[in-house]
């Protein structure tokens, strides 16, 4: 018998079902010559939103000087640029040697993730979630435990079931503000529910802001560092992917703040982790600092008459239309994530609604339970394309939930 090369055990109870059997369908389906709507991530760029010019330029103009690697935190401009940002929105404690920049948000967490736990250790993660939290967290050798976000109070994190959650294993909290996939942008009290217990226990936060300049209705974001202060260790994670629409640049960053005298061995494992990865793309580090100084083109899309505005009143009041689904407004972000009637619709499995939906009518949703979330009822809709995609698109949605009963 030949020997199987398999995987690590580690990857055993990793899971990340955004990209799991329900896209491998769709992609089976794309093979065969069918047109899938895909609506299961949130990749701009394939919806017409361009990166504004000067992004582009910067980063052309620069790519002669980006052959090399560059610090392992990334090239002093770009983390000045960060820095003065965040002092701009109020946070003043931020040391440029304290912002490491990496290939998007997502190699930050997974690497300051892996530079935090150890087997056994606790980070509290929200339900629903962005699920990389969840799988890097168990990754790194953590456990992740959720805490309940209640759409019932606007998707608002629960504190009293945080607070009820923290064990004497507990490193630290995450927090994703504004909030994928619900679409919600937590209050200042919440926030400050978050940072007291933190405070309280000692934890570490985890603030992954990566849509923080994506709000709708005057809605107000608060950036967590600004109310941790000296009291809280607070990572803050964000990038070009989202606001910028250069998700493909691979650029992004985390900014620590707070007590770094008592983190010194944490803070040295993260630059261990950072110089073990040799440096994040050189050529899209180039593109922040005029990314962050330059015009707000997002604000354009986001204020009404603008396209995201436009295509999110769209879809949130055609879903509430639609017999048996309820939806809860977004306040920011990309996506909804819909409740369906699951005694109407006879649901029992939601990655089985998922594919039901994609064989019948060719549209790529993500199923809740791939975002932590433990009742089969949910799903996430992203409302990216424009809004003579999105009509027709939620017009199919409604003509399957029309005739739909799962076949158990
Ligand atoms: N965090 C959240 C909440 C996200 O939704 C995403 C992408 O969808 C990421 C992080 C990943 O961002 P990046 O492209 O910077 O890796």
């Amino acid at each position: 018998m030949p020997k199987k090369v398999t995987q690590s055990e580690k990857l055993s109870n990793v899971r990340y079902d955004v990209r799991g059997p329900v896209l491998e369908q769709a992609e089976k389906m794309e093979d065969a010559g069918h047109r899938i709507l895909r609506l299961n991530i949130g990749n701009p760029a394939p919806f017409g939103f361009e990166a504004p010019d000067a992004v582009l330029v910067d980063m052309i103009k620069n790519l002669p000087y980006a052959q090399g690697y560059s610090d392992s935190r990334g090239i002093f401009s770009a983390r000045t640029a960060v820095v003065q940002y965040y002092q701009t929105k109020g946070v003043r404690n931020l040391d440029v040697d304290d912002v490491f920049l990496g290939n998007g948000v997502s190699e930050m967490i997974t690497l300051t993730l892996q530079a935090l736990c150890d087997p056994g250790d606790e980070i509290l993660v929200p339900s629903p979630d962005y699920p990389l939290w969840t799988g890097a967290t168990t990754l790194s050798g953590g456990t992740a435990v959720h805490y309940n976000c209640v759409e019932e109070d606007g998707w608002n994190p629960d504190l009293e079931d945080i607070r009820s959650k923290v064990t004497d294993r507990t490193r630290g909290i995450v927090v994703i503000n504004p909030n994928n996939p619900t679409g919600a942008v937590y209050s200042r009290e919440t926030l400050q529910g978050i940072v007291d217990i933190a405070k309280e226990h000692e934890l570490v936060l985890f603030s992954d802001e990566i849509y923080e300049k994506i709000t709708y209705d005057d809605a107000e974001m608060i950036n967590l560092a600004t109310l941790t202060g000296e009291d809280v260790l607070c990572l803050t994670f964000s990038g070009l992917s989202k606001a910028y629409r250069v998700a493909g640049y691979r650029a992004g960053w985390v900014a620590i703040t707070g007590p770094s005298w008592k983190a010194e061995s944490y803070l040295e494992g993260i630059k261990l982790l950072a110089n073990m990865r040799m440096c994040a793309n050189v050529p899209a580090q180039h593109a922040i600092q005029t990314a962050l100084g330059g015009y707000q083109s997002i604000n354009d899309l986001i204020l009404p008459g603008g396209r995201l505005k436009a295509q999110r009143d769209l879809a949130y009041e055609r879903l509430n239309q639609i017999d048996g689904v309820t939806c809860e407004p977004a306040v920011g972000a990309l996506y909804l994530f819909p409740k369906l009637d699951v005694e109407k619709f006879n649901i029992t499995d939601d990655e089985r609604f998922a594919l039901d939906l994609l064989k019948e009518q060719k549209i790529l949703v993500s199923h809740g339970s791939a975002f932590n979330f433990d009742t089969p009822d949910h799903f996430r809709l992203v409302f990216l394309p424009s809004v003579e995609q999105l009509e027709p698109a939620l017009d199919r949605i409604e003509e399957f939930l029309g005739g739909y009963k799962q076949v158990q």
